[in-house]
């Protein structure tokens, strides 16, 4: 059976389905699988011509092998077979003969985070039930933006959950407040804190510490958890797609079974990348792990250098899903490269919390250097990175996957590696129309055009359908209206509660 450990080095070993109950591990390590079982190529030659759903099956019961396959079968067919509409689920665009996009948002909400959250309530259900708890889990989510449209999504009117997402009043866009103030379900609350994005998320982790609110929810038969990328059960699904990228590239003739690929990935948390680490360690036939960032370019520095330093400013940019200055995921790269030494890990975070920085040495770097290499885009480059594709291919980019074919086009120049290279594209261009819109048609067109014009406008130039999801939302009914001050998330949260009992 394949058990968890953390990356800190606790020696205690649990099944998966307890990683994904509790999400974090005691010590404040993540859970890392301590075995990774090897594909062969027959065994990927058999992916080839099964649907999206029996790829992810065949993936994901080498990792929760504590599911029964009806389980895991479940999960995978409410998670992927209609929430999606496109009939491939992630489908593989070719660009030209060497340079693929791997379209990760035509789920609920057109972003890639739904590749993970429409299936980790389903895991969450069935973990909860197989470790004996009886309680109904509350998860609660602070967003900025993206994450807590796809959590509710995800956890809408499914059994034995509830989630509450708190999101700042004024601090998303209007096109991301209307996708959540609009929610269905009848599971699901969603509530405006005056306050900016820091504060949402400190008060959700003061609620999460509370003890007062503890015996309350224990009264209750009730739980909270969370719907965070550091959780096991948000990660090891989106290795499925780059397993099926692979054989939908064997399925079309344009690689042979064996073949190496390079995959570029725009990068934040360090999750959808480190997943393509955890398929290269599988057997998939992996050259080179692209990371993308923005001006947010710690991990590129880290990468070159083995230094990663977030001493640095933050800055907000066009692909705010990709403002990150602490990757909370490479903790578990760092976990692998150092040989699975929790001590040393843990030694590297603390110096990470206490002076800001860490520097993993030559050795590790080189290791790391082996599979992976980085590089950043600019804002300027990457609008023109939108406008080029444009151009070149009709294809409409959004800003976050623009950075990514910027920094593939500099690792070309600076290699000269052709090897053929899949794009992992993470949003819909429409759920940042803004960007893409000034990218493609100049500033004076966009000027004083709310953000529901700008979908018109980049639908009916570029000949592309706006996605339903996201079509006519200004002109659905509001359904969460509720908005508190940033000290008042708790009794907002126990109104909730009462109010559901
Ligand atoms: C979350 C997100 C990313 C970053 O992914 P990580 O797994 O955090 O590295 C990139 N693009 C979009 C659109 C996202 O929503």
């Amino acid at each position: 059976m394949v058990l968890y450990e953390s990356t800190r080095g606790g020696s205690e070993r649990i099944t998966s389905a307890e990683a994904i109950k509790r999400g974090i591990a005691p010590d404040g390590g993540l859970y890392v699988p301590c075995n990774i079982e090897k594909l062969s190529l027959e065994d990927i030659r058999e992916l080839v011509e099964m649907t999206y759903p029996e790829r992810a099956f065949a993936i994901l019961k080498r990792f929760l092998d504590d599911f029964s396959d009806e389980e895991l079968a479940e999960c995978v067919n409410s998670a992927y077979s209609n929430k999606f509409t496109h009939e491939d689920t992630a489908p593989v665009v070719e660009l030209n003969e060497s340079l693929f996009v791997l379209e990760l948002w035509h789920g609920p909400t057109c972003a890639f985070k739904d590749m993970a959250l429409q299936i980790l309530p389903h895991l969450l259900v069935k973990a909860i039930k197989k470790t004996g708890e009886k309680s109904k889990v509350i998860i609660l989510v602070a967003t900025s933006g993206d994450t807590g449209k796809a959590a509710l999504e995800g956890f809408a009117d499914v059994e034995g959950t509830g989630i509450i997402v708190f999101y700042p009043e004024n601090g998303v866009s209007e096109v991301q407040k209307y996708q959540m103030i609009t929610q269905t379900g009848s599971n699901v609350s969603v509530i405006g804190v005056k306050g900016n994005f820091d504060d949402a998320q400190t008060g959700v982790k003061r609620i999460f510490a509370d003890q007062e609110l503890k015996s309350f929810m224990e009264d209750r038969n009730l739980r909270f958890s969370s719907a965070n990328s550091i959780n096991w059960g948000r990660l090891v699904p989106q290795i499925v797609y780059y397993f099926s990228a692979y054989a939908d590239l064997i399925k079309t003739n344009r690689i042979d079974l064996g073949e190496k690929i390079n995959f570029v990935v725009p990068t934040g948390n360090f999750g959808n990348i480190l997943a393509g680490y955890y398929a290269l360690k599988m057997g998939l036939p992996v050259n080179r792990l692209i990371c993308a960032s923005n001006d947010n370019n710690v991990l590129t520095d880290f990468i070159r250098t083995g230094c990663y330093d977030k001493r640095r400013e933050f800055i907000k940019t066009i692909s705010p899903s990709m403002d990150i200055l602490i990757s909370s995921n490479l903790e578990r790269l760092l976990y692998e490269v150092a040989d699975r030494d929790g001590t040393q890990v843990s030694s590297w975070m603390k110096q990470l919390f206490e002076n800001g920085y860490y520097d993993i040495g030559k050795k590790y770097r080189d290791e790391v250097r082996k599979r992976f290499w980085a590089g950043w885009s600019n804002q300027e480059e990457t609008l023109i990175t939108i406008e080029c594709m444009y151009e070149e291919y009709k294809y409409v980019l959004d800003t976050h996957t623009a950075v990514a074919v910027d920094v593939y086009d500099k690792y070309v120049i600076t290699t000269g590696d052709l090897t053929p290279a899949v794009v992992v594209s993470t949003a819909s261009p429409f759920k940042f129309s803004h960007s893409v819109c000034k990218a493609l048609f100049g500033e004076e067109k966009i000027a004083d055009k709310s953000e529901f014009e700008l979908l018109e406008m980049l639908s009916k130039n570029c000949g592309l359908p706006v996605p339903d999801a996201l079509a006519g939302l200004d002109k659905k009914k509001i359904i969460h209206e509720t908005v508190c001050e940033k000290d008042g998330m708790k009794d907002a949260v126990i109104q909730k509660l009462l109010k559901w009992e």
